[in-house]
Order: C-alpha cells, then sequence, then structure tokens
C-alpha cells in the first residue's frame, strides 16, 4: 500500500492477516531448530538461517523502506553486522570500493579489513559530491547521507546515476534518516542500510540493523553472508524492534520537528558556532536535503568554544543525557572529540534531540549554555 500516510503505514508494517484469537503482533519464536522431517527445506529449518520473527519484522521494515514494492530485507544483530554483510558479500579481492571519510567512526576499521582482503578502497567527503571523482572502475559506493556526526549531504539520485553508468553498486546508510526521513531505494540506490539501534527502534535498550534491496540476487548474497558469518539478532530484539516501529513515524515526526525549533534557537546563541542542521534553510545541506529527505533526522551538531565549555554545557543540561548513539526517545548529547575517531574540534557537540515537550528541552539546553560560558 503506497498510498497510506506514514503513520498507518508504521503502526501496521508487517502485521500478519488477522487470525481469530491470535495476537496481532505474534510473541517472538525463541527456537534454535525447527520440526524437520524429510527434505531441509524452509521456511524455517534452523534458527541461525531464519525465524518467524525476523520474518514479520523484515517485511515492517521492507514496508517501510519501499511501500507498495517487492524488496528482500535482511536484519542483523547490529548496525555494522549489516554494514559488513553488504561490503563483505559484494567485494572480492581487486575491486574497488568507494567510502566516506566523514562517515561513522567504524568505518576506517572496515577500510582496514576490506584492504587487508585486497579491495581497495578511496575515500572522498560527503558534501558537495566528491565522490563522483572517485567512481572510476569502482564495484561500489558506500554513502553516509546525513553523515554522522558532520551532518553533510550528498545528492544520492545524481551519485547513483553517475554509478550505475558505469557500472558501480550504491549503498546508502541511512540510518540518521530512517526511511521516515528518507527513502534511499526510491533515490535509486541498490542497498538501504542502517543501525536500527538509533531512531527506527528509538528506545536505546537493543542493537539491531538492516539491509533492504530490490535485487534479489544480491538480497542473495546478503543473506548467505549473515548465514556464514552468523551475525544474528536475538527473537527478544527482533520482536522488539517490531512493537517499536508502531510508534516510528509518531517518534520521529516529533523529533524532528523539535530538532528543527532547537536548531533555530540555537542560531541566536552568539557562544554556539558551526551550527549543523539539515533541514535549516541556512545550512549548507539544505539545498539538497530539501530535494530528496522528506524530513531531516533528529540530531543537531555544533561548536562551543573548547573542551571546557562543551564539559560544563553537557554537565549543566538536566533532562539530556551525557550519553552517545542518537535517534532516541530521551534526548542525549555528547563531545564527539571524546572518542577520537571523527575530524571535529574539542567543543564539537552532536546533540540528540528526543521526544521531551519542546519547551522543556529548549529551556534546558538555553540555561546549560547560561551555565557553561557564564
Ligand atoms: N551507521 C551509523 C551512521 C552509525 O551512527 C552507527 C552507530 O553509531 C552505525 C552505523 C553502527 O551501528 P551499530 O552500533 O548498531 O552497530
Amino acid at each position: 500500500m503506497s498510498s497510506i500516510g506514514d503513520g498507518t503505514r508504521a503502526v501496521r508494517a508487517g502485521l500478519p492477516e488477522p487470525q481469530q484469537y491470535e495476537p496481532t503482533l505474534p510473541g517472538p519464536v525463541f527456537a534454535a531448530h525447527f520440526h524437520l522431517s524429510g527434505e531441509p527445506v524452509g521456511p524455517y529449518t534452523y534458527g541461525r538461517e531464519t525465524n518467524p520473527t525476523w520474518t514479520h519484522l523484515e517485511k515492517a521494515i521492507g514496508e517501510l523502506e519501499a511501500p507498495g514494492e517487492e524488496v528482500v530485507t535482511t536484519v542483523f544483530a547490529s548496525g555494522m553486522a549489516a554494514i559488513s554483510a553488504v561490503l563483505f558479500s559484494q567485494t572480492r579481492a581487486g575491486d574497488i570500493v568507494v567510502l566516506p571519510n566523514d562517515g561513522y567512526q567504524a568505518l576506517p576499521l572496515v577500510r582496514e579489513q576490506l584492504e587487508a582482503y585486497g579491495v581497495e578502497v578511496r575515500t572522498a567527503p560527503t558534501g558537495g559530491d566528491a565522490q563522483l571523482a572517485a567512481l572510476e572502475g569502482a564495484k561500489l559506493l558506500w554513502i553516509e547521507t546525513p553523515s554522522n556526526p558532520g551532518l553533510d549531504v550528498c545528492d544520492v539520485r545524481k551519485l547513483v546515476e553517475a554509478a550505475h553508468a558505469g557500472g558501480t553498486l550504491v549503498a546508502v546508510d541511512n540510518t540518521l534518516a530512517t526511511p521516515i526521513g528518507q527513502r534511499p531505494l526510491e533515490l535509486g540506490a541498490d542497498f538501504a542500510v542502517a543501525s536500527d539501534t538509533k531512531g527506527m527502534t528509538g528506545h536505546g535498550d537493543i542493537l539491531l540493523g538492516h539491509v533492504t534491496c530490490r535485487d534479489a540476487g544480491l538480497a542473495a548474497g546478503v543473506r548467505r553472508w549473515r548465514k556464514v558469518v552468523g551475525a544474528i539478532p536475538g527473537p527478544m530484539e527482533a520482536w522488539l524492534a517490531h512493537r517499536s516501529l508502531a510508534t516510528l513515524q509518531l517518534r520521529i515526526e516529533r523529533q524532528c520537528s523539535t530538532a528543527l525549533t532547537l536548531a533555530e534557537a540555537l542560531t541566536k546563541r552568539a557562544e554556539v558556532t558551526g551550527l549543523r542542521y539539515p533541514g535549516l534553510p541556512s545550512d549548507p545541506s539544505y539545498p539538497v536535503a530539501v530535494r530528496q529527505m522528506r524530513r531531516f533526522g533528529s540530531v543537531v551538531s555544533f561548536e562551543l568554544a573548547d573542551r571546557e565549555t562543551a564539559e560544563r554545557f553537557l554537565e549543566a543540561l538536566r533532562l539530556v543525557d551525557d550519553a552517545t548513539s542518537f535517534g532516541g526517545l530521551r534526548s542525549t548529547a555528547e563531545r564527539r572529540g571524546r572518542w577520537g575517531g571523527d575530524a571535529v574540534s574539542e567543543g564539537f557537540v552532536r546533540f540528540s534531540v528526543g521526544a521531551e515537550d519542546p519547551e522543556d528541552l529548549l529551556a534546558d539546553v538555553a540555561q546549560a549554555l547560561d551555565a557553561a560560558t557564564r
């Protein structure tokens, strides 16, 4: 059903046909193996290969990623498991892969591993479509847009067109936007990938990832990789994720709207510099974001004068946890430079906007800025 709204789709996504006396969303199936006599054919054989709880969740995510289309979704134990599944199932020694040089901070580890297997890795920044210059002869282009934590945006349609013209596959890490904010397959990508640890599940209590593709052959490679590596989600996590998807639109709508309000408020604070939010008309990402995104995400990034000011700010916040990750119902913020993996200043703050009342959150941020810069 592609004609219904995002909220309607989210509450019904992946539900089986109603059956008398059965629950709306069947509970988690805990099984290492299934009764199986004769030929060992599916749908359910062994728990590393398939599980009915994953089937419901995969159907739900597929409906959100590509409404009304036939797609294949594969769920994983984490976002990194999903990312690795695409990169390592699709490439061989001698292939060329283009990665962002400003993406999630575990990507350099992936790069090392790809290179150890004989894959050539080129990198390009996310903003400005600099990937175009690195595409020649590449097997796969990896895009993360908006990028974490810099919130740069690249033109997915334009990059896909150039990549496909040269036979290059395109994968988009859609973690920050979620399918409520952006649908990579509609923009032409071959793989929509995400850490569902973040906004997709939104409660900060599970790790999960997924890969969705249209092409059955590409999907088969990803599924085979999951079977080989065994990076499978537990049934409880898969069920909790599906339960959380029912509120996806409500959560993301609220979080994105408050994120924009917060970004607008921060433009008026002299102690805040380097403010980034793709939904802010003055942001460098805005012209491209507005063409390909439907909502602009829950993350706002900005800089304070130095490490000490940022630490005082985080300490003074009362409604915002000093914690990593993003996309959750409870606002979190962190001084990103503490990890050492991103090219950010010491005073750089990544702020993930939750579902608190906007006026409460804005008041808390204002008092924390006052306290930090007094
Ligand atoms: N992709 C992005 C953009 C991320 O921010 C993260 C985690 O922060 C990941 C992938 C990895 O996800 P996970 O922690 O679920 O393995």
